[in-house]
């Protein structure tokens, strides 16, 4: 039976309804916490339906990726994209992967939802190559990865099996961690996360600056790239203490030799003051929304 649309059992309003009740709304928005919170609203019944209903779904074939470009700032060329998870339930219509993925995250649900993505996201990224027009541009795809899969190895033997079987080139590939993924440091984190790298595979610090990780993170991990968080961009070129910060991580990135992409860039004005600093790379809806494979190929051909 669908959702009623209303109703507190609907897994869209509730995630759309949780970070309102927060101190803060916009900032808790974009911030992972929130969603776990969103996800823990739900009844465990409801809870434990959804695990299997996107079990059921991985199975059966019917999740999907969506990609959205991510452009070199200095000249609007897409440089990469980022494969985001999209499930089109049957009867209770798209669930934001913002709610079905800490439930996932409850269980080995996601270390095979992890391993799917994968291989399908390294797959379709190696037909982008097939094409001439398209094999212009360093289209490296960003895969968002989750702790669980950082357990035993497992993302390891992931990684190395979706290249094998797609044939995409490692250093066409990137892998997106999360600070809570890593505050830890665990020599076994470093060593799966090492080894990796040593594939030739890049590593990303996703949603930079609203986790607990230190800068000591960013010395400790073989990191290339920065993601950072929105919520930083925002309120991008007024805010004081936006332009501070996130020109304080511009600085601290080149110096530690790590690229800054800017996540959420929806203005021009944003896009320009983003420029003017020197960050190398964006993405946000002002560039492109997340589409499916078909709409990407097009935006890299035309890029
Ligand atoms: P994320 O990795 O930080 O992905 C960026 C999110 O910001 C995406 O939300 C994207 O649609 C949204 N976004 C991009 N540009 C803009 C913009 O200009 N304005 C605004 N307001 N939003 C923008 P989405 O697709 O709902 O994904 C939410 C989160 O779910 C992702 O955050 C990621 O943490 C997680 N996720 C998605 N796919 C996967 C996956 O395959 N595996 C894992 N482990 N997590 C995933
Ligand atoms: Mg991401
Ligand atoms: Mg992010």
């Amino acid at each position: 039976m669908p959702f009623d649309q209303t109703g507190p059992e609907n897994p869209a309003t509730a995630v759309a309804a949780a970070p309102a009740r927060t101190a803060d709304a916009g900032l808790a928005q974009s911030m992972r916490p929130s969603l776990d919170l969103a996800a823990g609203q739900l009844s465990q019944a409801l809870r434990r339906k959804l695990s299997h209903e996107l079990r059921a779904a991985l199975e059966a074939g019917t999740l999907a990726l969506h990609y959205q470009p991510r452009v070199t700032l200095e000249d609007g060329r897409a440089c990469g994209a980022e494969a985001l998870l999209r499930w089109n339930h049957a009867k209770r219509g798209n669930i934001p992967p913002g709610l079905f993925i800490p439930i996932a995250e409850a269980s080995d649900l996601i270390t095979d939802i992890g391993g799917w993505v994968l291989r399908q996201a390294t797959r379709e990224a190696a037909g982008w190559l097939q094409n001439p027009a398209a094999r212009q541009v360093p289209a490296v795809v960003s895969v968002n990865v989750s702790a669980r899969q950082l357990r035993g190895g497992v993302l390891l033997g992931q990684v190395a099996r979706a290249l094998e079987e797609s044939g995409l080139p490692p250093e066409r590939l990137e892998l997106e961690l999360t600070e809570s993924m890593l505050v830890d440091g665990s020599a076994d984190t470093l060593l799966t996360l090492a080894a990796i790298r040593d594939l030739g595979v890049g590593l990303a610090l996703d949603d930079f600056g609203t986790g607990y990780a230190s800068l000591s993170v960013l010395k400790r991990l073989p990191l290339n790239t920065i993601k950072l968080d929105r919520a930083f961009v925002r309120d991008l070129p007024h805010d004081a203490e936006d332009t501070a910060i996130v020109r304080a991580v511009q600085s601290i990135a080149r110096a530690l030799h790590l690229e800054v992409v800017a996540e959420g860039v929806e203005t021009e004005d944003q896009r320009a003051f983003l420029s003017g600093i020197g960050c190398d790379e964006a993405q946000g809806y002002l560039f492109g929304r997340p589409a499916a494979a078909e709409h990407l190929r097009k935006t890299l051909r035309e890029g």
